[in-house]
This record gives structure tokens, sequence and C-alpha cells, in this order.
């Protein structure tokens, strides 16, 4: 069984890296192509290619309403991105194989027009999802608590998809005014580029069941981000047809 579960992922692994890899010349062509035409849509975009529920997937959706499956979920290919980390050494600073390529591209491009900006937090284990969550209760209350933070199983930082970025003054650390910042802007404007998405965007705590996070990266790839922007989609709930909000 388990062997079984291995070669899937192996399988998985490769088509994944082959099809969405950031640095992947003919996807980077084909994405300039299709801002030059007009921002046309895919017609034959697929969005059953991967996996919305199986937690190794690029596209897995992770919201109040759908948890991690096991829970206890460890991605196999965590490793730590060359690029200019907020707590070295943090086991906090690591992120999926795919997440870190993209990241390293999107902070190199940025640092070269200007912007500086680093990883203030990426993969997040099941067990320090416990005690973050249990410290955000015990000191606000779990209605406040769950308005910021994922219950156990429920954080999207799990997957080692995710990271939240900051600037290197830290004057918006983890606050709304970072998308203010000239580094959120530049992030709002071009990390579809590298594909990623802003996970949850202004006025859509509705539908992703968070407040705005304008820090808040989420890998899905080249061609799914660029295809959420040029249909002027925010949110992977929206985009993919998969349910989401306030309530567990
Ligand atoms: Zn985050």
């Amino acid at each position: 069984m388990l062997v079984v579960a291995l070669a899937g992922f192996g399988i998985y692994q490769l088509t994944a890296t082959k099809d969405d890899a950031p640095n992947d010349i003919s996807n980077n062509k084909m994405n300039q192509s299709d801002r030059q035409n007009n921002d046309k849509t895919t017609p034959n975009f697929d969005k059953a290619r991967y996996s919305q529920t199986d937690p190794t997937s690029i596209w897995v959706i992770v919201n109040k309403k759908h948890g991690l499956s096991p829970k206890t979920y460890i991605p196999n290919d965590l490793v730590v991105p060359d690029v200019r980390l907020r707590v070295p050494g943090n086991s906090s600073m690591q992120v999926r194989q795919v997440t870190a390529d993209a990241l390293e591209k999107l902070i190199g491009d940025a640092k070269s027009q200007g912007i500086n900006l680093e990883l203030s937090s990426g993969y997040r284990s099941y067990s320090f999802q416990v005690s973050l969550y249990g410290s955000y209760v015990k000191s606000d209350g779990q209605a406040a608590a769950d308005r910021v933070s994922a219950r156990p199983g429920y954080s999207e930082h799990q997957t080692g998809l995710a990271a939240d970025l900051d600037d290197l003054s830290h004057k918006c650390h983890l606050e709304t005014c970072f998308g203010e910042l000239p580094e959120g802007k530049w992030l709002a404007a071009h990390a579809y580029e590298y594909g990623f998405v802003i996970r949850y965007p202004k006025d859509k705590e509705s539908i992703t069941g968070y407040a705005y996070e304008p820090w808040h990266l989420r890998y899905i790839g080249v061609s799914a981000a660029t295809e959420m922007h040029i249909q002027h989609i925010e949110t992977l709930e929206e985009f993919f047809g998969v349910s989401g909000g306030v309530n567990y």
C-alpha cells in the first residue's frame, strides 16, 4: 500500500515539475503571449488536471471546509529556499521544492527591481499549529482566533506551498498595511508570474474564511495563477468551484 502510494506520488511529482516549474521556458513563453493577446483566457484550461484534495497536489485546497487528509500530513520534499530568511535555522523556513524554486526566482527578480523581500514563514507542522492556534484561543478567544489562525490540520502552511513574506523593515509584519508598501504592491502585481496567488484577498473573507493577508502567498503553478489573473478570479474557491467560508 505504501509502495503504491509512493510510486503514485513519484509520477505526480514528475508531471508537476515538468509542466508547472516556474523556470519552464515554454510555459513562460505561453504566458507572455497570453498577456500580449489582450488577456485571452485559455479555452481548454483543465481544472481537473491536478487534485484539489490530495495534500501533495499543487492545487490542493485547504480551508475551513476542507482540512488536510491526513490531518498530520508532512510533505516529503521540504527544503530551505535560497532567499533571505527571517528566522534562519527555524523549521518554518522550509517549503516544498516547487515553492522554493518559485520563491527564489520571485524574490531574486523583485530584488533586481529594488523590491526587497524575505521569507517570514513557510511550512508549519501540525504540532506547531496546535500550539499557535492554542495561543490565539488563549489570548483572544476561539471566535477571534478562527479569524486569523487555522485550526490544526486546516492550515495551508502545512502543505509547504504557502509562504508569508515580509519587507526588510518589518514595519507591517502580518499587518494589512503591508499591501500598501512597495513590496506588497509589487507582489499583488507580479506574484502570478511566478505561480503564486495572494491567497486571502481583500473583501473575500466570506469565501476564503480569512481576513485580508497581502503577505500570504500560495503556490499553484504558473499556468493556473496566470489563468486566474487573466480571468480576474481572486480566490481558489471561486476558480475551482470548491466550498469555503468562515465556519468549520
Ligand atoms: Zn500565512
